[in-house]
């Protein structure tokens, strides 16, 4: 049984699937680990980490992949990566099934059995396979961090002989893991913090984080699913938000929003006419540009200045802390591997609901209904 960590391709991906500690519980378990030679460097793992670890270290990208029986990765593997695949061999990452489905075409065609970390369940056993949470946590901090950079402000109140320095103000949109980890960076800076949801659950834990939640009355409309997400909202109740979020926003210095809806596109909530109404200097961090933005202004993947508002539209930002982004990705991997790699062998249950949820495909076919339709909407 061999697993296999490749080196990322994606340009601006610096993390590591497993990191050697990972590495080191599966090779003491008997499971033989190769490595492609540089695959861990841009996030502090040298091949000879991984060597100390137990594993072979190679550079020959094809073959590692013609032999790989496991394939834990963070990006879904190029085309010409996946037609090198063995059928039955399992790739487990982050795939974007349900916003690129043909992305995974080879794969599929080829009896790859893919599973999406995306799509484990938020259910309490599936707590520590939650990549997804551990991401939004550590994009939540570095947004701040990168807006306090850029500020041409000081964060806290500070009382000097030259006169006092009132504190930044932050308004953060979208209360769920990343939003509040940027509540609690930004209070832990010094700033004056206001957060908006519509979920009303999340007011309670916006305000134990000692910020002030803008409360919107929606009428008493449903706005959660099942699953704890928000739902997606009708224009009049967008519109109601947005006047709110508009009115916070014209006195905010930064603006950090994080609201999304999982499979649609990120709820429009700062439009054009917001961003002109904003000061000059003052930052707009939009954390849902992969999902569109949040900001009408915002250009998924640029930086722009319009009207003296810089907006920022990362589109993968975790990658830009790849140690600890990778550390925590790579315990997210290793406690999903224990579910199908056991006494030395693989087995797939999909009677377990983690793996039944997060299983794209299988045996040359789609299993997963909503990426089945996904997949049939944009053939
Ligand atoms: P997410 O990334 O899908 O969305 C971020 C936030 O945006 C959410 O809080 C959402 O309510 C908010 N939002 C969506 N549309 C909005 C709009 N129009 N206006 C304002 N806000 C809007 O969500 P997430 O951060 O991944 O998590 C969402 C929920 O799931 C939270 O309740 C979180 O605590 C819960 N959760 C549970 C588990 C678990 O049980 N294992 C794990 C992670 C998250």
């Amino acid at each position: 049984m061999l697993v296999v960590i490749l080196k990322e391709s994606r340009q601006d991906e610096s993390r590591v699937a497993l990191t050697p500690d990972a590495v080191k519980a599966l090779t003491a378990k008997g499971f033989s680990v190769a490595v492609e030679s540089d695959a861990g460097t841009r996030s502090g793992a040298s091949d000879e980490d991984y060597k100390n670890a137990g594993a072979s270290v190679s550079g020959e990208r094809a073959e590692l992949l013609a032999t790989a029986d496991v394939l834990p990765v963070v990006n879904v593997l190029p085309a010409d990566d996946q037609a090198r695949l063995k059928s039955g061999a399992v790739m487990i990452g982050f795939l974007r099934p349900l916003d690129e489905p043909a992305a995974l075409e080879e794969a599929v065609k080829r009896g790859v059995t893919l599973f999406s970390m995306e799509l484990v369940p938020r259910i309490t056993r599936a707590q520590s396979m939650d990549a997804l949470s551990s991401m939004a946590t550590v994009a939540g901090y570095k947004a701040v961090i990168v807006a306090a950079d850029h500020l041409p402000k000081l964060f806290p109140l500070l009382m000097t002989a030259a006169g006092t320095i009132p504190p930044a103000k932050v308004l953060v949109l979208g209360a769920g893991v990343a939003g509040l980890q940027a509540i609690a960076t930004a209070r832990r800076l010094g700033a004056v913090v206001e957060a908006y949801d519509v979920r009303a659950a999340a007011g309670e834990q916006v305000k134990s984080l000692g910020a002030k939640f803008i409360d919107v009355d929606l009428g008493g409309l449903q706005t959660e699913d099942k699953g704890g997400y928000a739902k997606e909202l009708s224009p009049e109740a967008l519109e109601l938000g947005r006047q709110a979020i508009a009115r916070a926003a014209k006195t905010a210095d930064v603006v950090i929003t994080t609201a999304q809806v999982p499979g649609r596109r990120a709820p429009l909530m700062i439009p054009r006419a917001a961003v002109e109404d904003m000061r000059p200097g003052s930052i707009i961090f939009d954390l849902a540009a992969p999902a569109g933005g949040n900001c009408e202004m915002t250009k998924p993947g640029e930086t722009i200045v319009h009207n003296g508002v810089t907006i920022f539209g990362p589109m993968n930002l975790a990658a830009e802390m790849p140690v600890h982004a990778s550390m925590l990705y790579s315990r997210n991997l290793s406690n999903f591997l224990q579910l199908i790699l056991k006494n030395g062998e693989l087995k797939i249950d999909r009677a377990d609901e983690i793996i039944a949820g997060s299983c794209v495909a299988m045996g040359g076919e789609i299993v997963n209904e909503r990426v089945a339709s996904a997949a049939a909407r944009q053939a």
